[in-house]
C-alpha cells in the first residue's frame, strides 16, 4: 500500500506493513527484516518533510505501544511509550499533575519521532525536546533491547536522542517532567527592525520568544509566553476566529490564489502582515504551545549560532528583495538552548532557528537553495526533519561527533538494517557494503 507524509512530497511502497502492540513483535520484525535483507523504517506520525520514513522494506509503526507506563513523582521523571502522541501524551500528563518544559508548534507528532529528529520549540533557556530525554528502551540491529539512562551510559544517550531512527526502534522515553503549569501567551504585531534591534533583551526577558516576519514587508508577528500563576482563560471568539479562520482558511484561501496568479504573492504577503490579529491566550501549557496547522506547506530550518543571527536575517532580506522570490508564508524565527546531543542542530552552541516555508504546489527549490546559501555561510545545520540539500560530506564537516555517531551505529546495527537509500546519503554509506555485511 502507497504511503505519504504530511505535505505529501514523499511517497513509497514498503513491501511490508508492521503496527507493532508488543515488544516481542519489535524483536521479531527486526529477526524479519535482517534474514530477509528488508530495511526497516519506523514511521511515527509522518510528519517529516525530509524522506526519513520511506523504506522499500518494512514500515513499522508503534500506534499500537501508545501512554504513559510509569511516573517518579519524586525524580519528576515518567517513562512514556514511543509511539505516544504529543497530544495524547499532553492530556494524560496533565490528568496525572505534571507537563512537559517545551513544546513545538504542534502536537500531532509522535513522541519518539519528534525526539529523533530533535524537534523544539522556542526559548534559549530551553533545549529541544530530545534535552527533556533522561531515557529510553532501544531495539538494535540485532533484535536486542538497550537501555539507556543518562547516569549509566550518558554517551549513549547523548547519540540516541537525536538519531532518525539509524541506532534502532525506540520503545519507551523517560522524560523529565514538570509539575502541570499555565502559560500566558501574547501574540503582537512589531516592526522587524525593532525586534532584531531588541532580540537579545527579549531573550533574557521572556520564557519562550519567537516571531514570523513576514516576506516584502517590515511586519512580523510575535509571541511571548511566560508562566503565570491565575487561572485558564476560555479562548474569546475573536481568538478562535484567528486561530482557525485567519490561520487556516483565509490563509488557505489566498495562498490558492499565489498559486493560480504568482505575480501577485507579495501583495498577498502584505495583507497577511496588515490582516494579522493581535491576541492573548492563559492556558494549560501544553495547549497554549499547538496550533491547528491545516494549509499544507513544504518547509527548510537551520539552527545558526545566535552570534550570527542579525547577519544572517539582514542576508535574507537582501536576497528576498534582490530576487523578487515569490513567497507569502511567514519566517519563523526560533531559539533554542545549547545541548550535547551528538547530531542535535544545537549541538555546543546557543542557537536561531530560522525555517522559511512555500505553499504546497508553487515552486520552492528557487527560494529554498538561496536560503540554504546563507545559513550554509553562518554554519547552519539543518533540522533532520525538514528540507535539506546536505550530504555526508558537509554533515560530517559541521557535526564534531559525526565519527563517533557513525562508529556506534555500525555497532547498534551491524547488517545495516535501518538504512535506506535516502539514509545511506545522510550517513555516505554505499549500496555495496551494505549488502555485502548483511551475511545474516
Ligand atoms: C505542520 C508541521 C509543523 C511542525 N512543527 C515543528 C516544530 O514546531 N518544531 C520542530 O522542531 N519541528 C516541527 N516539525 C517537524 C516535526 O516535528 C519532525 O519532522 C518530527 O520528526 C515529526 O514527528 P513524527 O512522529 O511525524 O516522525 P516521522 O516523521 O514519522 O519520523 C521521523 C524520524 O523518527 C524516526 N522514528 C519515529 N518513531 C521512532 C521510534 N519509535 N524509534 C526510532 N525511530 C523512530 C523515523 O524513522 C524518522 O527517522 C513540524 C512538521 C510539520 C509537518
Amino acid at each position: 500500500m502507497n504511503k505519504t507524509n504530511w505535505a505529501g512530497n514523499v511517497s513509497f511502497t514498503p513491501a511490508a506493513t508492521e503496527t507493532i502492540e508488543s515488544e516481542k513483535q519489535v524483536e521479531a520484525v527486526i529477526h524479519r527484516a535482517v534474514r530477509e535483507k528488508l530495511p526497516l523504517r519506523v514511521i511515527g506520525s509522518g510528519h517529516s518533510f525530509y524522506p526519513l520514513v520511506a523504506t522499500p522494506g518494512i514500515s513499522m509503526s508503534l500506534s499500537g505501544l501508545q501512554g504513559v507506563v510509569a511516573i517518579d513523582p519524586g525524580r519528576l521523571e515518567g517513562w512514556v511509550w514511543g509511539g505516544t502522541p504529543i497530544r495524547a501524551l499532553g492530556t494524560q500528563l496533565h490528568d496525572l499533575g505534571y507537563a512537559m518544559e517545551n513544546l513545538g508548534d504542534i502536537d500531532v507528532q509522535s513522541i519518539a519521532g519528534a525526539v529523533s529528529t530533535g524537534t523544539h520549540g522556542t526559548g534559549i533557556d530551553l533545549g529541544s525536546l530530545s534535552t527533556q530525554v533522561v531515557g529510553m528502551e532501544l531495539w538494535n540491529g540485532l533484535g536486542q533491547k538497550v537501555e539507556i539512562h543518562e547516569k549509566k551510559n550518558a554517551d549513549l544517550l547523548d547519540a540516541a536522542r537525536v538519531s532518525l531512527g539509524a541506532l534502532g526502534v525506540i520503545t519507551k522515553i523517560q522524560l523529565k517532567l514538570k509539575p502541570k503549569y499555565i502559560l500566558e501567551m501574547r501574540q503582537t504585531k512589531e516592526s522587524l527592525g525593532s525586534l532584531m534591534s531588541n532580540f537579545r533583551r527579549e531573550l533574557q526577558d521572556e520564557r519562550n520568544f519567537e516571531f514570523f516576519w513576514f516576506p516584502h514587508t517590515e511586519t512580523a508577528l510575535v509571541k511571548r509566553s511566560h508562566i503565570s500563576q491565575e487561572s485558564p482563560l476560555s479562548p474569546s471568539l475573536g481568538q478562535k476566529f484567528n486561530d482557525i479562520v485567519l490561520e487556516n482558511m483565509a490563509l488557505g484561501a489566498l495562498s490558492g490564489i499565489c498559486r493560480w496568479i504568482p505575480p501577485i504573492t507579495p501583495k498577498v504577503s502584505q495583507f497577511c502582515a496588515a490582516a494579522a490579529g493581535e491576541s492573548h491566550r492563559r492556558d494549560w501549557s501544553h495547549r497554549v504551545f499547538a496550533t491547528e496547522r491545516w494549509v499544507k506547506f513544504l518547509e527548510m530550518e537551520y539552527a545558526v549560532p545566535i552570534e550570527s543571527f542579525p547577519e544572517v536575517v539582514q542576508e535574507i532580506q537582501t536576497e528576498i528583495k534582490k530576487s523578487h522570490h515569490r513567497v507569502h508564508f511567514p519566517i519563523e524565527c526560533r531559539f533554542v538552548k545549547r545541548d550535547s546531543i551528538w547530531l542535535s542542530p544545537a549541538y555546543g552552541r546557543d542557537s536561531a532557528l530560522i525555517a522559511v516555508h512555500m505553499y504546497q504546489g508553487m515552486p520552492h527549490r528557487a527560494y529554498f537553495d538561496a536560503m540554504e546559501k546563507i545559513f550554509r555561510k553562518y554554519e547552519g545545520r539543518p533540522h533532520w526533519g525538514k528540507l535539506h540539500s546536505l550530504g555526508a560530506g558537509e554533515l560530517r564537516s559541521i557535526y564534531p561527533k559525526w565519527e563517533e555517531f557513525q562508529r556506534l551505529r555500525k555497532e547498534m546495527d551491524p547488517h545495516s538494517v535501518f538504512l535506506t537509500p535516502d539514509l545511506r546519503q545522510i550517513f555516505g554509506e554505499n549500496q555495496e557494503t551494505m549488502l555485502s555485511t548483511r551475511s545474516a
